[in-house]
């Protein structure tokens, strides 16, 4: 979100500079790794026309930088036909129900009777996470930004008599400027409460990404060349995935587990264990007799999520002796990827502007995002996304 903001803001002329505490591509966060699915099919209809304008923007900055990182593919949701979120997200995705699925993909799925199976044919994809950020540090370079790594904020100050704000780093280092967009992922709650003392219900959640085996002999049908879906299961346990793509060979299907963990000192791995067992009992049951599962994933990688409990975002001023100084893009839930470039745009409007103006013509609804929603309710709803 930061990389994206950054080019956003530098493309319209500001002059900026982006920090970041680990190495650039570290894999410590939220946003490494080779795969994340882009798709309109979400149960909240206020997310579609974030996902039209992300996507709008993710082919300008392909076509800025020269080469993809978006391959398109089709996406299919199917689940229970009791499931309201299933229904609702066919619905806003405007996909259509199909009745052979079965028979689609190469007979890769079993679909018990009483299910929906329905498929966005146009809009999906799988992007390709760490090229992507990549792609988006390069185009802000080339738009003027500065870009240091390494370099750990740990004070965001007003002083009096001056406007903006003054960063302060672990090495003592002071930066001056006009605005302030703050996009620290999992360490969003540790950061605004050391700076701005609110307590932000955002919880660091570790995950684990599972790449299996394709038995031999089907690995090209599951490929995303073949036009093997990226997929949401929405049964009892929630299983997504994306086409085989990144390891020949290997396809990435996961559950939407994960436990809640300290960014600062987690564990890399509680969970996976029993995560695994449950995405190789979905695979026998569902898509029997393509996968290898007797031995569980061959690549495990672990991922942090900053949870909300409604699972939508934080989009917003930080408001109190920063007013409209800081803005703050944080808890993005396990589903902000797809959204970053869009993101990116809406934090530095707000920065440069004041108003999120190109979004607010894009359809998006702001006010889903706010902090002050959190008010009086920290633990807010916990409807799905
Ligand atoms: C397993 C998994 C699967 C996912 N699948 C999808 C998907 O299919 N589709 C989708 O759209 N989304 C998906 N997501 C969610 C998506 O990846 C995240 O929403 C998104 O990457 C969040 O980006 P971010 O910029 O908020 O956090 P990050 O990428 O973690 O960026 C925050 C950065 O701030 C830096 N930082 C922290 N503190 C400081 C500090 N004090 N000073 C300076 N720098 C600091 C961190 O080092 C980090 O680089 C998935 C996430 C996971 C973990």
């Amino acid at each position: 979100m930061g990389s994206c903001a950054a080019h956003a803001a530098a493309s319209r002329g500001a002059s900026v500079l982006l920090l970041e505490r680990f190495d650039l591509l570290h894999h410590l966060g939220s946003s490494h790794g080779e795969s994340r699915t882009i798709r309109d099919a979400y149960a909240k209809a206020h997310y579609p026309p974030m996902v039209r304008l992300a996507r709008r923007l993710w082919g300008d900055a392909q076509a800025d930088a020269g080469y993809r990182v978006l391959t398109p593919s089709p996406n299919l949701c199917l689940g229970p036909r009791s499931n309201a979120r299933l229904l609702a997200a066919v619905r806003n995705a405007g996909a259509g129900e199909v009745d052979d699925v079965g028979e689609r993909w190469g007979c890769v799925f079993r679909v018990p009777d009483g299910w929906v199976t329905a498929v966005s044919e146009i809009g999906g994809g799988v992007l390709n996470a760490t090229k992507a950020l990549a792609m988006f540090h390069t185009l802000a370079v080339k738009k003027g930004a500065v870009v240091r790594d390494n370099t750990e904020v740990v004070g965001i100050v007003k002083k009096e008599g001056e406007d903006g704000v003054r960063v302060v780093t672990s090495k003592g280092e002071e930066f001056h400027g006009a605005k302030c967009i703050v996009t620290v992922g999992a360490w969003a709650s540790k950061l605004v409460k050391s700076v701005a003392f609110m307590e932000l219900p955002i919880q660091p959640v570790q995950k684990t990404t599972m790449y299996w085996k394709i038995k031999p002999g089907r690995e090209h049908e599951l490929t995303a060349e073949a036009g093997f879906p990226t997929f949401s299961s929405y049964g009892d346990t929630f299983v997504y995935s994306t086409p085989s793509l990144e390891f020949p060979g290997l396809i990435k299907i996961n559950d939407d587990s994960g436990s809640p963990c300290d960014p600062d000192s987690r564990d890399w791995g509680s969970g996976a264990a029993s995560a695994a067992e449950r995405v190789a009992r979905w695979i026998q049951e569902f898509m029997p007799g393509h996968v290898e599962t007797a031995g569980g994933p061959v690549i495990r990688q672990s991922c942090m999520c900053a949870m909300t409990p409604d699972k939508d975002f934080v989009i917003d001023f930080l408001g109190g002796e920063f007013g409209q100084d800081v803005v703050l893009g944080a808890g993005f839930s396990c589903h902000g990827f797809k959204m970053g470039p869009a993101v990116g745009m809406i934090l530095a409007e707000m920065a440069i502007d004041g108003e999120a103006r190109t979004a607010v013509e894009a359809g998006v609804e702001l006010h889903h995002f706010k902090i002050n929603r959190f008010e009086g309710n920290p633990a807010g709803n916990t409807n799905k996304d």
